[in-house]
Formats: structure tokens, C-alpha cells, sequence
């Protein structure tokens, strides 16, 4: 019993601090939106038979005054938690939108780019229409515009997701199952979800040699399932040649990861695809 007491002690002043400091980075955060230091990142998608460019992928960067670039990963979360995702998301949207528009009007190469789309945003908005407005804006057909959906989004409100995801495809846009495999969905699942390409998780590659077979077993299972239902496929976190072969060899032939390129400044991309050799 005492025992639990300190436990219980233990976690109620841990969330205590948790909470203090979730309420200092979301002031920061607040900050840093009226000062508009979010931009973004684009991460190329690869055959990876050829290595050439097929797609690019946003990823939001915070421009920091002090800390420098910050990656996602220390203020999604938060932002999550209390809904301003959305109003994030909804400035990369818009900025992905402006950048294809001004590839298309200076005559330079355009591929699709896909834009992350939290859960928390088909709750806060309208995702279909917002979606069809931006397209309607900035002149762009909505090919050229993917949202990334996650998988555990899927799992949570089934039937919802399932239905924006088929109005957005309908609409013309592809929807990409972002972290497919990560642990939520089953492969029963995929007959009935209405998505255009599935993203392996990156899990599936980072195995160790003791996790290695089994999850090669449903990679290897999920990927003959796919192909059989003529969804497409692209692996993350692709690092190195062997990873490669092995995708290869099992019917995956794309793949994101650092082994291509690493997300970068829009600019350096832009000077990637004016390269005949890269796309
Ligand atoms: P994600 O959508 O699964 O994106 C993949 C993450 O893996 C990115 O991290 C990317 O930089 C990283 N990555 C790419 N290749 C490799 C590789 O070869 N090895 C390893 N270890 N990592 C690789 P990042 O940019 O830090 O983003 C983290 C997550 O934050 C994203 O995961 C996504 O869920 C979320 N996110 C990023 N941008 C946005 C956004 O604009 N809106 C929303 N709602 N979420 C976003
Ligand atoms: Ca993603
Ligand atoms: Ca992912
Ligand atoms: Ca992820």
C-alpha cells in the first residue's frame, strides 16, 4: 500500500510538471504562429529501382528565433492536444498550395506533393471542402494534391475517416494511410478502406534481429495483400541498399527515406528537380 501511495506521488507530480511545461511551449507555440516561423520541409519519394523522384512529401519545420530549425516532433504533440494543429496545418496547406501554383506558372517541373493531415483536423474542419477551395484558389488539379492520413486515425473513428477519405478521392485527391502496420489496423481492415496508397511504417525496416523475422513475415504478407487489391505501396525510413533489395524483391518499388534524401528547404528541392537526372 505504501508503495502505491509513492507510485501515485510520483506520477501526479510528474504530470504536474508535464502540464506546466505543455503550458509554456504552447504559449511559445502561440507565439511562433502570429510571428509565422512555421515552414516547411519537403522529403522525397523514390522508385526504388531507379532512384528517381516520384513525389514529395511537407513536413513542417519551426523556424526558431533561439533554437534553429525544430522538427515536429517536439510541438505537434501539444498542439494536438489542444486543437491548434489545425490552424498549422491549414498554413502548410495553403503553402503547398502556393508553391505548386508557382512551379506551375514558371514552367517548372511539378510533381505531387502530400501534406499531413492530423485527425484532429477532419473533427475541427471540413477536410473535403477546405481541400476543394485551396484546389479552386490556387488553380491546381487536385492530382497534384495527397493527404497523408494516419492509420491509427483509421481505428479510431472508422466510418468517419472512411467516408472523408472516399469524398476526397472522389474529389480527385489521393489519400495515403500514413503508418500503415504501426499496430492498429488489421489487414481485414484494408478490404474496406478506401485509400489509394499505403505507407509502411518505418518500424517494419528498424527490426533488430530478434523482432527481424516476424515482422518481415507481415511485411511480406501485407505487401502480396496489397498488391492483390492494386493499392500502391511506399516504404519509410529507407536507409540503406539492403532495405532496398528486400522491398524490391517482395513487390514494393517506392520507398522514402534518408538513404535518398532528407527532408529539405523548399528551395534546395526546387533545384533537385530542375535536374533531369534526379526526376
Ligand atoms: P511521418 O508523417 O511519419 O513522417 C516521417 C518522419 O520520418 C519525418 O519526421 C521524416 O523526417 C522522418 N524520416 C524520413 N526518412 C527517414 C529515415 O530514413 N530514417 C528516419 N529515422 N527517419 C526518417 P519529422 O519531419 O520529424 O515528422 C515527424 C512526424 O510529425 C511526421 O511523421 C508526422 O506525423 C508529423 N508531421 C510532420 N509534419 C506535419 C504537418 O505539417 N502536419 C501534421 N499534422 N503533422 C506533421
Ligand atoms: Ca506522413
Ligand atoms: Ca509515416
Ligand atoms: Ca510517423
Amino acid at each position: 500500500k505504501g508503495n502505491y501511495a509513492v507510485r501515485c506521488a510520483y506520477y501526479s507530480s510528474d504530470m504536474k510538471t508535464r502540464l506546466e511545461n505543455n503550458h509554456v511551449l504552447l504559449a511559445e507555440v502561440q507565439a511562433g504562429l502570429e510571428r509565422d516561423e512555421f515552414i516547411y520541409y519537403l522529403q522525397p519519394k523514390c522508385n526504388l529501382n531507379t532512384g528517381k523522384i516520384v513525389g514529395l512529401e511537407s513536413l513542417v519545420r519551426w523556424k526558431h528565433p533561439e533554437k534553429g530549425i525544430v522538427a515536429p516532433g517536439y510541438f505537434i504533440p501539444v498542439m494536438e492536444s489542444n486543437g491548434l494543429i489545425t490552424e498549422l496545418d491549414m498554413k502548410v496547406w495553403e503553402q503547398v498550395c502556393q508553391t505548386l501554383q508557382d512551379w506551375i506558372k514558371s514552367g517548372h517541373k511539378v510533381i505531387p506533393i502530400s501534406v499531413n493531415v492530423s485527425s484532429v483536423d477532419i473533427y475541427a474542419i471540413d477536410v473535403v471542402e477546405h481541400f476543394k477551395n485551396l484546389v479552386r484558389k490556387y488553380g491546381l488539379p487536385p492530382e497534384y494534391v495527397e493527404l497523408e492520413i494516419t492509420e491509427s486515425a483509421y481505428v479510431e473513428e472508422y466510418k468517419v475517416i472512411t467516408s472523408v477519405a472516399e469524398a476526397l478521392r472522389n474529389a480527385g485527391f489521393t489519400v495515403l494511410m500514413d503508418d500503415f502496420g504501426s499496430g492498429y489496423s488489421s489487414l481485414n481492415m484494408l478490404k474496406d478502406v478506401n485509400v489509394d496508397v499505403l505507407k509502411i511504417d518505418m518500424k517494419f525496416l528498424k527490426m533488430d534481429e530478434n523482432t527481424m523475422d516476424k515482422g518481415m513475415g507481415i511485411l511480406e504478407a501485407v505487401t502480396r495483400m496489397a498488391n492483390i487489391m492494386g493499392l500502391r505501396m511506399i516504404a519509410e525510413g529507407v536507409e540503406t541498399e539492403d532495405q532496398i533489395n528486400y522491398l524490391l524483391n517482395m513487390g514494393c518499388i517506392y520507398g522514402q527515406g534518408y538513404f535518398f534524401y532528407k527532408p529539405l528547404p523548399v528551395e534546395e528541392i526546387k533545384v533537385l528537380l530542375n535536374d533531369e537526372n534526379n526526376v
